[in-house]
């Protein structure tokens, strides 16, 4: 039996003490609040144990981590045909990356990066009816969890200062693939990075995928084949030009966001979620990317 409860220990008694901690995100402003000294790892079971250590119920802003979840909805929507608008390869570039997007007709290169994040966020406008309330319930009922909010300062910094969704939102309509208002669109998806969750909320959120579609209450959400593939992007397009390193350091689908949030799975295992808000270059989080690494290597429990 692995001592998960020891391992996390040891892992954060030793990254507590590095004294390279990363860069707290600066381009949404109300993000530049946070510390780079916060540290925070929880472990969710399959069956049932959980295990945590340091700021694992401090809720932070989960930003692109949320785009795994809008997917999960809009592909029960959609299905097969959401890949007419966005294609599943990794884009080997920065999430707000520009150029790819003109040169591929408006196409995104894969759902986590945030073109094409954005045009999940259009879909989901134009299937609920109340999108932001809907969205905010979906996210509750998987985690099973009422007390999960937006930050709405958050959302309001970001609305003021995302030139670049702006821009990637604007290119998408001119190529025809958005369907609702530039305004609406980004709207919804600025309020759905802002949700804010701990360490906790989050390894619940992410069950359904470590489950085979079926969340934390027991019911199912999407196919196992659609929690397969979402599985595989995570993997694939998690970590934007940085997803070739995860793989390779840490070996297991997960996804980040410059909040500082990590979460990543072992299907049929666990969700292990860290939270360390300082950076790397790539606007993956440092200290959550080590703790990962250090995680799988100690307990040989990696898709590989
Ligand atoms: N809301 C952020 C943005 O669009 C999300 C980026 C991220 O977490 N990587 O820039």
């Amino acid at each position: 039996m692995i001592d998960f409860q020891g391992t996390i220990e040891a892992i954060y008694n030793d990254l507590k003490q590095t004294p390279e901690k990363g860069i707290v995100a600066s381009y949404i402003p109300e993000l530049s609040k946070q510390s780079s000294e916060s540290l925070g790892i929880h472990i969710q079971h399959i069956d049932g144990r959980t295990f945590q250590i340091g700021d694992w119920n401090v809720p932070f802003s989960i930003q692109s981590i949320s785009k795994v979840l809008a997917l999960s909805k809009a592909i029960v929507f959609e299905n097969k045909r959401i890949w007419e608008r966005m294609d599943v390869e990794p884009s080997g570039n920065p999430f707000n990356h520009l150029s790819l997007l003109e040169m591929e007709d408006g196409i995104p290169r894969n759902p986590l990066i945030n073109a094409g994040a954005i045009v999940v966020a259009d879909i989901l406008i134009t299937h609920l009816e109340n999108p932001k309330m809907d969205f905010l319930n979906y996210v509750r009922e998987i985690t099973g969890d009422d007390s999960i909010d937006y930050n709405l300062q958050v959302a309001a910094s970001e609305q003021q200062t995302g030139f670049r969704n702006h821009a990637a939102a604007n290119l998408l309509k001119s190529f025809g693939n958005l369907n609702n208002d530039v305004d609406v669109v980004l709207d919804f998806y600025f309020h759905q990075c802002a949700l804010e969750m701990d360490c906790s909320q989050l390894a619940k959120a992410f069950f359904l995928f470590a489950n085979k579609g079926i969340c934390i209450n027991d019911n199912k959400h999407i196919s196992s084949s659609q929690a397969k593939r979402i599985n595989a992007i995570m993997l694939t397009c998690g970590f934007y030009d940085e997803a070739g390193e995860f793989a390779f350091e840490v070996g297991l689908p997960g996804k980040s966001g410059v909040g500082g949030g990590i979460v990543a799975l072992l299907p049929n295992n666990f969700v292990i979620s860290t939270w360390a808000p300082g950076l790397n270059a790539r606007g993956n989080s440092l200290l959550g990317m080590q703790a990962l690494e250090q995680f799988t290597t100690k307990t040989n429990r990696s898709i590989f």
